[in-house]
């Protein structure tokens, strides 16, 4: 099996020869109270074309493998179309060619929400690494995203690459 196509690896606070965005230099990571204070700053719904077609009612601050924190914000819209939060910020991650997350957190606006199904599976499957990811809950508590989504159906992939 041809191993997964990976983005290259390039030095912290440099650009890549097509201009991507730098993987940002390393920093302190914030501790879990300050990851969800990230977080909890980015909430504050508000209605788009409707009352009930929202963004921000949710928001997310995850902390990838290089120590750097990215953030995300939920979009709700009619006939389904939409994104958890978690799955913008890993796409602000993904714009600095970085896929391994160590640890994340949702919130609304009165608590920690643990991430769906749909995004256990997207963090899984960015980077295999990521099982063992750390994921904050209600508590405050956490746990990994191997207790969160037991016997993943592509673990076997994993194993033989
Ligand atoms: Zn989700």
């Amino acid at each position: 099996m041809e191993a997964a196509k990976r983005p290259p690896e390039r030095a912290r606070g440099e650009a890549d020869a097509a201009g991507n965005a730098a993987v940002p230099a390393a920093h302190t990571e914030p501790d879990d109270a300050a990851l969800v204070a990230t977080a909890q700053a980015l909430v504050g719904e508000y209605a788009l074309i409707k009352p009930k077609l929202t963004a921000a009612a949710v928001a997310s601050a995850l902390v990838s493998g290089s120590g750097h924190v990215y953030t995300g914000v939920n979009l709700d819209l009619a006939c389904g179309i939409g994104f958890c939060a978690e799955h913008s910020a890993v796409a602000e991650m993904l714009k600095a060619r970085e896929t391994h997350v160590t640890r994340i957190v949702a919130v609304d606006d009165k608590r920690i929400v643990p991430p769906c199904g749909r995004c256990r599976e997207l963090l899984v499957q960015l980077d295999r690494r990521n099982i063992d990811c750390i994921v904050l809950l209600p508590g405050p508590a956490r746990t990994t995203l191997r207790a969160l989504l037991p016997k993943a159906w592509l673990e076997h992939l994993f194993v033989s690459e």
